[in-house]
């Protein structure tokens, strides 16, 4: 498995100890931005004339949790990490990432990788939110695990060990809610910087920082890497865009067009859902919000 990447080379851990092996041209400049290796992915090695470590093949991943950029005309995914169990939506008390626009986009993501995702609702030693009891119950209702965290007081910290116990996951989610501390919390020595750091040099940063996975002391594995924990940029064809909401997707083969994009179409069934208040409204918003590309906007 990839543990760790940097340009030109992976570090490999094998049964016989950690390899590190230069990432050949090939692979590189593979037919789409998909051939690159990224941490998470299960390869073979062989080794070479000179006795040197070498990638000889992928294997298919199973899940991925990428951005895309519409780039040259078409999609380009741009995969962070590879074969992912978990991915933990983490947004917190006290700030504005709490609300369910933001947790859409990220969800979205995740669904979009096949990712399992769960949410967690940090810094818990705060008081409650306002909007908090209606969108526990709105996550939970469409199945998301929805987990309370303090770092400052201990909470839920045990509980998340144990589902992370044997697990490859990974904290996404806005800057400022609290995942370098929980990273940190999880992982004694990890040692990440906590606190504000301002935009331009934190992106700064990015370019530079290795994107490696992190062995958690219950077994598993914690993906660090600062683009994962912000993965903003991201666009999905509007075709398929509907599919990656699971209430939507209950529900888009019973609208009256087969291409129905459920905005204003006569006779879509997801609209009415939302009139009758079987599907909320906040998550047509947010899809109307993705498939119009104003994600910036969240309300
Ligand atoms: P990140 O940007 O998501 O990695 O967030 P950080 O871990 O850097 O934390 C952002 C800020 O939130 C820092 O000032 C932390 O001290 C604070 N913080 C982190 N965890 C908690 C918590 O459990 N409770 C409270 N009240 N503040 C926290
Ligand atoms: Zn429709």
């Amino acid at each position: 498995m990839i543990i760790s990447r940097t340009s030109g080379f992976a570090d490999v851990l094998t049964p016989i100890g950690v390899r590190t092996c230069r990432v050949r041209g090939k692979m590189k400049q593979g037919r789409a931005k998909t051939d690159i290796i990224v941490i998470g992915d299960q390869v073979t090695l062989r080794t070479s004339q000179v006795g040197e470590p070498l990638i000889e093949s992928v294997e298919p991943r199973r899940t991925r949790l990428a951005r895309r950029h519409p780039a040259a005309g078409r999609e380009v995914e741009d995969i962070l990490v590879a074969n992912l169990d978990l991915a933990l939506l983490c947004v917190a008390r006290g700030s504005p990432s709490l609300r369910a626009g933001v947790l859409d986009r990220f969800l979205v993501i995740a669904e979009a990788g096949d990712v399992p995702a769960c949410i967690l609702i940090g810094k818990a030693d705060l008081p409650e939110d306002p909007d908090e009891p209606e969108l526990v119950e709105l996550y939970r209702g469409l199945g998301y695990d929805v987990i309370h965290v303090s770092v400052r007081a201990g909470t839920g910290i045990d509980a998340l060990r144990t589902k992370l116990e044997g697990r490859m996951a990974a904290l996404v989610g806005p800057s400022g809610v609290g995942k370098s501390s929980l990273a940190n919390e999880l992982i004694p020595g990890l040692e990440l910087g906590v606190g504000a750091v301002d935009e331009a040099s934190a992106r700064g940063r990015h370019t530079t920082r290795l994107a490696r996975l992190v062995a958690m002391p219950g077994g598993g594995f914690l993906a660090d890497t600062p683009g994962i924990r912000e993965v903003e940029a991201f666009s999905v064809p509007p075709e398929a865009l509907d599919a990656l909401f699971p209430d939507l997707r209950a529900r888009r083969d019973m609208c009256r067009f087969r291409n129905c994009r459920h905005d204003a179409e006569p006779g879509c069934a997801i609209r009415a859902a939302v009139e009758d208040g079987s599907i909320a409204r906040t998550r047509h918003a947010s899809y109307l919000r993705m498939l119009h590309g104003d994600e910036r906007s969240e309300e």
